[in-house]
């Protein structure tokens, strides 16, 4: 993926909440964590972590919870015009701007729905205290429903996806990581987390609302290169064939049932989240061929 190194960079969206936002007792699983695993939480698991944080913030604990953490200023560097193919960081801001771009156009014109932005990008490293409860990084990134908010912890690429579940280690997979949370920050619009009622199995409503993610995903790839900066200069000069073969790759490592094979467990679809390694390419090709929300709707009857 090449970015264009003229574009404008709006910075707004992103914070970065350093180590301070790590809090005893972590574990938390609230949001919609990408790699999932046999306890990746729903709508119910949610509310109850939602009920433990408003308590515990009464009691007087957790008064850096709901994504309220000290800022570090990490992107102050990626506002204005500067060249995110020379920074990781900055990158992750023109990727965020990416999206914001395609989707304030993409759900209105297609669902009628009107866009609002994710309330932000917020990375840290060990652990953080967010909307959904505290997290630490073995979640993988997610996105809170309540505080509309991406977590990420940085070192996930690096560790968790390379070394343990043996992923690409690639320029477009945190592309893919980031939309894929996006995703669901456009489910939330749209209302699409309330059909959730079934939490585990092959064709669960949480693994649809997953493959639906990966789907969504897809929908941007397609767009990624005509989306602009505040100035109507492209964002994305580049995508190529490579970088769609590394989303693939971390859509195939992300797999349950690959996850399950790489902890060393039997592959047992009833406990699926996520969906299939196979599943997830298949949406996430989808969205990528076709472009709409219609054809995402891993919803419909037979879709699975
Ligand atoms: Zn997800």
């Amino acid at each position: 993926m090449r970015f264009n190194p003229k574009a404008r960079l709006d910075a707004s969206r992103m914070g970065d909440a350093g180590r301070s936002g790590a809090r005893s007792g972590g574990g938390g699983r609230g949001g919609i964590p990408i790699p999932g695993g046999a306890a990746g939480g729903g709508i119910g698991t949610l509310i109850i972590i939602v009920i433990v944080v408003a308590a515990s913030m009464l009691l007087g604990g957790g008064s850096d919870g709901g994504g309220q953490a000290t800022e570090t200023g990490r992107y102050a560097q990626c506002e204005g015009v500067v060249d995110a193919n020379k920074s990781a960081d900055c990158a992750r801001v023109a990727i965020e701007n990416s999206l914001t771009d395609y989707w304030s156009d993409a759900l209105p014109a297609q669902s009628g729905t009107a866009f609002e932005p994710e309330r932000k990008i917020e990375t840290f490293t060990d652990g953080i205290s967010t909307g959904c409860g505290a997290a630490s990084a073995d979640v993988g990134p997610f996105y809170c429903p309540v505080d509309k908010t991406i977590y990420l912890d940085t070192t996930f690429y690096d560790e968790v996806l390379e070394r343990q579940l043996g992923g690409p280690d690639g320029g477009f997979v945190e592309a893919y990581v980031l939309a894929h949370e996006y995703g669901h920050h456009i489910q939330n619009l749209l209302g699409t987390m309330g059909k959730v009622k079934t939490q585990q199995g092959a064709k669960s409503d949480a693994v649809r609302l997953e493959l639906q993610a990966d789907c969504y995903a897809g929908m941007w790839a397609k767009a990624a290169t005509t989306t602009q900066d505040v100035d109507g200069n492209v964002l994305i000069e580049g995508l190529t064939d490579a970088d769609i073969q590394e989303a693939i790759d971390a859509a195939t490592a992300v797999g349950d049932d690959r996850i399950q094979q790489s902890s060393g467990g039997d592959v047992d679809p009833e406990s699926w989240t996520h969906g299939s390694a196979k599943s997830r390419v298949k949406w996430f090709m989808t969205g990528d061929e076709n472009g709409t929300l219609d054809t995402c709707d891993t919803f419909a009857p037979g879709a699975l």
